[in-house]
């Protein structure tokens, strides 16, 4: 271990904690980075060294690492009302402003929220409403979910089988049954030779319309994706393609779950993924930047389409029967109020554009790198697959290898990044200036200089 005194934080750390998404015997014998202090794009970790957060976290600090404005908000909501839930006809103030607030800004028609704590409940909840509504309109095999190879959905037992990375299934036993996956929107990567771009879309939708011909279109309750796929190594869709996708699932009365976990909330540089992409969602999944990650919290949005078979059901029945004691937590809701209250006075949206746009343009420079076989982002978010060889496009092979290598030399020089295998991701707080985003695109271009 780095620090390896008895009683230090690494070592009580190793000793003690069991960290989710860590190989547990390389913890034991590296110990973690420990952080103590955030602010702005910052964290420092306990040995006082500073990085630029180049992830804004796991995707998810928004607005930086210190907006006082959020302290306060959860502060003031913790004096006057530190819990209260929203079950069985009991609610409280920020619950139903911000209920109120996500009806107004979803960007289609939407007509309830249903309160979570983390973007997986929030994919959960939006399969246990798609298998309730199946019962309530006498269809109870309508209740396949289609997800997309490297899709990321979460970890709970329904969410897990939606992701359509290996990590999430090997060794788990997952996917469930009925759950199914199809192609990822990766057209660098996944094209035959010589396809266009439009070719390579209208083969995605057909080969969905295939997968839901053979199961049965009578089976299948939903289809959910990301606007931008982000833990599948941040891939942008091909223009056309949400059309495509859109056309297929309306010719077989099956509906579209917007994973909005990463995307919204000025991600991509609309409030919403759902709105860069022209989707029209029947369904809508919110967390991450609806509080800045200051409070866990999430979030889930439903039309008509979905809310009114569920209510008849629940009167039918007597309840709904789901739902989690912390979702809606008023500290949380207070946050998000405050968080959605910071996103529109300080336009933070065209902030994301320019900024998105100054950093989009350093990293396409980066592509001329040996090392880099494609650039790919919109907004702030990106970024670069690596590879050995530019011209057959080869991977370096073994998981997080090369992206791994470049990750921990960003480390290095004071940037944290994150591979998922050799894509490098960036995804900065939104607050970030176009000066910080170039100390950012020259740390990375020292760092791919030191993995070449
Ligand atoms: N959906 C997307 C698109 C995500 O990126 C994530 C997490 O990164 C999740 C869902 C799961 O969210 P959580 O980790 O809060 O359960």
């Amino acid at each position: 271990m780095k620090d390896d005194i008895p009683n230090s934080p690494e070592a009580r750390d190793a000793h003690n904690l069991m960290h989710p998404y860590t190989n547990a015997r390389k913890l034991q014998s590296d110990g973690p980075l420990v952080i103590e202090s955030g602010e702005g794009i910052y964290v420092t970790d306990i040995h006082g060294n500073r990085y630029i957060e180049a992830m804004s976290g796991l995707w998810s600090a928004g607005l930086g690492f210190s907006e006082k404005r959020l302290v306060a908000a959860a502060t003031k909501q913790l004096e006057v009302l530190p819990f209260y839930h929203v079950f069985s006809q009991r609610s409280h103030g920020p619950a139903i402003d911000l209920a109120e607030k996500l009806v107004n800004l979803a960007p289609v028609p939407m007509s309830k929220a249903f309160f979570t704590n983390s973007g997986s409940e929030a994919n959960d909840t939006a399969v246990k409403m798609l298998w309730y509504r199946a019962h309530a309109m006498g269809t109870p095999e309508k209740k396949k979910i289609i997800s997309r190879l490297r899709g990321y959905h979460g970890v709970t037992v329904a969410a897990a089988s939606m992701t359509g990375l290996p990590y999430n299934h090997m060794s788990f036993g997952l996917p469930l049954p009925g759950f199914l996956h199809t192609g990822s929107p990766h057209y660098w990567r996944d094209a035959e030779p010589d396809e266009s771009e439009a070719d390579f879309v209208a083969r995605r939708a057909r080969e969905l319309e295939e997968l839901i011909l053979a199961e049965g279109p009578e089976t299948i309750a939903a289809f959910i994706g990301e606007p931008v796929l982000g833990g599948g190594g941040v891939v942008v869709p091909p223009k056309g393609y949400w059309q495509a996708i859109q056309a297929v699932l309306d010719k077989y009365d099956i509906l579209l779950i917007a994973d909005e976990v990463i995307c919204g909330f000025g991600r991509t540089g609309n409030m919403f993924g759902t709105e860069t992409f022209g989707m029209k969602p029947d369904m809508m999944t919110l967390s991450k930047q609806i509080t800045s990650s200051y409070q866990p919290f999430s979030a889930l949005l439903v039309n008509d389409r979905v809310f009114e078979p569920i209510a008849d059901e629940s009167n039918r029945i007597g309840t709904f029967g789901h739902g989690y004691t912390g979702g809606g937590h008023p500290v949380g809701a207070a946050v998000a109020l405050e968080t959605l209250r910071i996103i529109e006075e300080d336009n933070l949206l065209d902030h994301v554009r320019r900024v998105g746009a100054h950093m989009q343009a350093g990293l396409a420079e980066l592509a001329d790198h040996p090392l880099v076989g494609e650039h790919r982002g919109v907004g702030l978010i990106a970024a670069l697959e690596l590879v050995t060889d530019k011209a057959t496009k080869a991977p370096h092979g073994k998981p997080g290898a090369l992206g791994g290598i470049a990750s921990a030399r960003m480390q290095a020089h004071g940037v944290i990044s994150r591979n998922m295998t050799d894509a490098l991701a960036f995804c900065p707080p939104m607050i970030v200036t176009e000066a910080e985003v170039d100390e950012i695109l020259a740390r990375t271009k020292l760092a791919l200089d030191e993995t070449a």
